[in-house]
């Protein structure tokens, strides 16, 4: 056994959230190392179905160990209303189950409100934020303007700290954005509802997660969003704030010495973008319509329709490449069985030029797609579980997918559902 992260070859989306719950099964504890509640996994399991925003997938597994990084955006209002909500639906949420880094920092009450009037500023410049503070959080991260989970073990400490942040952030908000400051007492409230029922939870995760592996046990990585969102190597700059590479798991988990051996990339049969930039293969009308309903593409969070296309080899092989996957799952295959003929988009049309390698974000603007024709299968493969029983057209299509992208494909994925999966 080895280590493994679950992450994202696209735009995010691919149903990481359900290969995580399947893949749980082997692993001994679960960490989320990146990103914050601006995007969902969805989970179906025996319990019903399930959002979860920031608490990591694992959290339905009786005996698995739930890990919030330091890299992590927590939110401490998010987290604590989705601990409520799984409590109240029957799963287990304790300090047994869920811990949370003390160098997390935290996301504070104003970074969501600075997200929403900066959107408000751009107008129709906006990159679609889903206005959970995520970007003003990260600038402050590496700005040094936030406080981490652990201070509320330092109450002085953590109150003159917060004083200090306010009054700068008071400036912003009333000066730049004309709007009404924060007062101490708004964040003594804060701390009192939002922060402290955290504190059972905090702890020196690291130093769990080096005696855990000490132990012979073994480490889930759980991503957020794809490739293409990552800070670094994404389409800058309609990319997330944080990176969703594996190569960054150890670093957001708070073991930078854990060792990554598989890196198991999601990757949908078809594709789907939320939010503003550029996606070279996006359908629109009625073929768009057709394959958002079929696939059911309206966003966990916040309901809106994503945007669809092709499967889109030029950046599929790139975020495949990105994360250093040792294995893809390709999912929601069973969603394109509506099909006639199933189109892949295989090279990008740029400046006259075919091209197979995904480009600098600057030139994306200017690709066009070139797409290839595959046979549909014109079936529903729901509830086919073994890879023979599969039709031809459709093993035809993984089997190109796979040589194309140059990754093995093991796991297939025909419905949300857990053991809605073939293992090739
Ligand atoms: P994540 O953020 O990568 O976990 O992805 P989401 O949860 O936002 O999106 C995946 C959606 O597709 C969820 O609603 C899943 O329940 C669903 N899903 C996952 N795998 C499959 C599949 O193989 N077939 C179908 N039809 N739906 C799937």
């Amino acid at each position: 056994m080895a280590n493994c992260a679950i992450v994202g070859a696209n735009w995010g989306d691919e149903g990481k959230g359900r290969m995580v719950d399947l893949l749980t099964e082997e692993y001994d504890v679960v960490v989320r190392f990146q990103g914050g509640g601006n995007a969902g996994h969805t989970v179906i399991n025996e319990k019903g179905k399930f959002a979860l925003h920031l608490l990591p997938s694992g959290i339905f597994h009786k005996g698995v160990v739930n890990v919030l990084g330091n890299g992590v955006a927590l939110d401490p209002q998010n987290l604590l209303a989705e601990m409520r909500e799984l409590t109240a639906r029957g799963v287990a949420v304790s300090p047994e189950n869920l811990k949370i880094s003390d160098r997390a920092p935290l996301l504070l009450p104003w970074h969501r409100d600075l997200d929403e009037l900066e959107e408000k500023r751009l107008a129709d410049r906006k990159f679609g934020s889903t206005k959970q503070g995520i970007a003003p959080f990260y600038s402050d991260k590496y700005q040094k303007k936030t406080v981490l989970a652990g201070e509320l073990f330092y109450p002085e400490v953590l109150r003159a700290h917060l004083r200090g942040i306010l009054e700068w952030k008071n400036l912003i908000l009333s000066k730049v954005y004309g709007a009404t400051p924060y007062t101490e007492e708004m964040l003594e409230r804060w701390i009192a509802e939002a922060a402290e029922p955290l504190k059972p939870y905090i702890c020196d995760v690291g130093a769990y997660l080096a005696a855990a592996q000490a132990e012979g046990r073994q480490i889930l990585f759980e991503a957020q969003l794809g490739t293409l969102r990552d800070l670094d190597y994404g389409i800058h700059p309609f990319t997330t704030s944080s990176n969703t590479l594996a190569a960054y798991a150890p670093i957001g988990a708070g073991f930078p010495g854990a060792k990554v051996e598989r890196v198991v990339a999601v990757a949908k049969a078809y594709s789907s973008c939320v939010g503003e930039g550029p996606f070279v293969c996006e359908l629109f009308g009625e073929e768009a319509e057709k394959l958002r309903e079929a696939g059911a593409e309206y966003g966990a969070k916040t309901g809106r329709p994503r945007r669809v296309g092709p499967l889109d080899l030029v950046a599929t092989r790139y975020g495949v490449a990105m994360q250093a996957a040792t294995e893809v799952a390709l999912t929601k295959l069973d969603v394109l069985g509506y099909l006639e003929r199933i189109p892949v988009c295989t090279h990008y049309l740029i400046r006259g030029e075919k091209r197979s390698d995904f480009p600098f974000p600057a030139a994306l603007a200017e690709a066009k797609p070139c797409l290839e024709y595959f046979e549909g299968w014109r079936c529903d493969i729901s509830g086919v579980r073994r890879w023979e029983d599969l039709p031809a057209a459709a093993r035809a299509y993984v089997e190109y997918v796979e040589k194309a992208i140059d990754c093995p494909i093991p796991y297939v994925s025909v419905g949300p559902e857990r053991e809605s999966i073939i293992l090739r």
